[in-house]
């Protein structure tokens, strides 16, 4: 389906900022996403980084056995666009040329949240629609034109190397091993820091345990996800002449449709269902489950074009971490992307999340100080991005199972469905909301002010009974924008999710002693 594209070359070290090599060699273990993106973000600091991956990587956009994911629809939200940006300069410009679209998701997608369609805007939101297999093959042609930079594959990791020092365990290098000679022995790689890109939580919880280490947390949040991809014909004037169609499942509608313009001219499009039987294998009924969501395009860009390879199946039953926070890891370890977090697909936050990551670790080993001690800053930003989008996630899976703990949560979810059906209307909500699913802004900045007094002014125009998928918790009181006097006993319900907020913000401040804000990308002209 590929065709091969010519990758454009760089000089890495053009207009870079020169930094001390304070690092030997580093291992990053997976040459996927995460471990290529960490690459690059240590490869200023490092002598030597050699990436380690099972799989062999070729030099063209293909599949493999190690990321069966690829082959389903991704997008690369804007802060994780501009977060690859920031460590590759000029990554997006290049995937545009070879055939990819970035734009303001707010302008650029037909977005359905909680059931109606949101109004188009301006969110300074740019986003890219490429398939995960170019934008792999690309950032590898990347990462192999820096000097220090050795990528190791068709070779596995077998378990880390330790040592105890001063009480500490430590990471001193990884045992790795020719998949292809099951007879012969382990070799073993030395490094000052090995970055952890294997992919599942579960992967490096076998070896901290086969060492003796403290193994960390392993958390899991039941999704349920069942979705199926294929890939469909697509002319330039499709749905209003947009590049992308997402909508999001609801509690009235537990099914999403998400249909991106891919750099090879075609659409791929992903159907997900969150109840118990996956979208069906066969046309008529793939197009059946297509025409159920709720956006119209879905079904309509199923009935106009023709279907150019049968549905691809997968299936995510839960959203798992690592509570690394928790524990003491060993030094010299740091762990990235899905190995610390593997997020419900359907957010499309994964490699997003790997970029912010890459970038916090960038910037941190540029920090001055002990290493240990910049490492350990770096897990704490990297659970801070995590967290976002985890909340996230678990706040839209409980609106869509009609789920969730206690009245604070139930409000919260009614709160983000009252944010949905304004932004029908209001593009100053829809912005806001959509910076926040982009992961430019934190879910809390739903909540400042200016937005809480237009999402109980949007309210105000429907009973509690129309609202589209959560009712709120309160009849909230009619009143005129912009002059906005919520009486009395309204009042508290509605900022209960504003009061959760900031008392979640300040516990996890406590909890991380003054780390880092996760947040680089500032949101220009905010409404609050
Ligand atoms: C169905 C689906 C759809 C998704 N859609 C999106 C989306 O739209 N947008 C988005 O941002 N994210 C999406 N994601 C998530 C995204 O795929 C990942 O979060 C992202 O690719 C980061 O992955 P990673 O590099 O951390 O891990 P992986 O991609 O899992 O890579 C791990 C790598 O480590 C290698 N490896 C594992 N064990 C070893 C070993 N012992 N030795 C050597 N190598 C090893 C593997 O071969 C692999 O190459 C989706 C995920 C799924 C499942």
């Amino acid at each position: 389906m590929f065709a091969t594209p010519a990758f454009p070359t760089h000089d890495p070290d053009h207009g870079a900022p020169i930094h001390p090599r304070h690092l030997g060699t580093v291992l990053v273990l997976g040459g996927s996403i995460a471990g290529l993106l960490a690459a690059a973000a240590v490869a200023p600091f490092a002598d030597r980084v050699v990436v380690v991956e099972r799989d062999p990587l070729p030099d063209q956009p293909g599949p493999r056995p190690g990321t069966p994911q690829a082959q389903q629809s991704h997008a690369l939200l804007a802060s994780g666009c501009a977060a690859i940006d920031e460590l590759l300069p000029g990554a997006s410009h290049d995937l545009v040329v070879l055939g990819a679209h970035k734009g303001d998701s707010a302008a650029e997608v037909h977005t359905f949240a909680g059931g109606g369609r949101l109004t188009a805007t301006v969110a300074g939101a740019d986003s890219l629609a490429v398939s995960r297999l170019m934008l792999e093959a690309y950032l590898r042609s990347r990462v192999r034109e820096l000097a220090v930079v050795t990528l190791l594959d068709n070779t596995d990791v077998r378990g880390l190397r330790g040592e105890l020092t001063m009480g500490r365990p430590r990471v001193s290098g990884a045992h790795i091993h020719d998949p292809g000679d099951q007879e012969g022995e382990d070799e073993s790689l030395d490094a000052d820091l090995v970055v952890d890109a294997t992919g599942s939580p579960g992967r490096a919880a076998a070896w901290f345990a086969r060492e003796g280490w403290d193994v960390p947390e392993h958390e899991a949040f039941a999704v349920g996800v069942r979705c199926a991809t294929t890939h469909l014909a697509r002319s330039s004037g499709d749905v209003g002449g947009r590049t992308g169609v997402l909508s999001l499942a609801t509690r009235q509608t537990p099914r999403q449709g998400l249909a991106l313009a891919q750099e090879d001219g075609a659409w791929t499009l992903t159907l997900t269902s969150y109840e118990d039987r996956p979208p069906p294998a066969d046309p008529e009924g793939f197009r059946a489950f297509g025409h159920s969501v709720d956006a119209p395009e879905i079904g309509e860009l199923l009935d106009t074009h023709e279907v150019l390879e049968p549905p691809r199946p997968y299936r995510l039953p839960h959203s798992t971490r690592r509570r690394i926070e928790r524990t003491t890891l060993p030094s010299g370890y740091a762990v990235i992307g899905d190995a610390l977090c593997s997020l419900d697909p359907n957010f499309r936050q994964g490699m997003s999340v790997a970029a912010l990551q890459a970038v916090a670790l960038h910037d941190e080993l540029a920090q001055s100080g002990a290493r240990d001690k910049r490492v350990d800053a770096y897990h704490r930003r990297a659970v801070a991005i995590v967290d976002q989008a985890w909340d996230m996630v678990v706040t839209a899976v409980h609106g869509i199972r009609g789920t969730g703990e206690g009245r604070s949560e139930k409000a919260f979810v009614s709160y983000v469905a009252a944010v949905q059906h304004g932004a029908r209307s209001d593009p100053e909500l829809a912005r806001a909301f959509l910076r926040v699913v982009n992961m430019l802004d934190p879910p809390q900045a739903l909540m400042r002010p200016g937005i809480v007094v237009r999402v109980a002014g949007a309210a105000a125009h429907l009973p509690p009974t129309h609202l589209p998928s959560v009712h709120l918790p309160v009849h909230l009181p009619k009143v005129p924008l912009p002059e906005v006097h919520l009486p009395s006993p309204p009042l508290p319900e509605i900022l209960m999710p504003v009061q959760i907020a900031a008392r979640r913000t300040k516990a996890r401040r406590a909890a991380r002693k003054g780390g880092r804000t996760a947040y680089k990308i500032k949101d220009q002209g905010s409404v609050s």
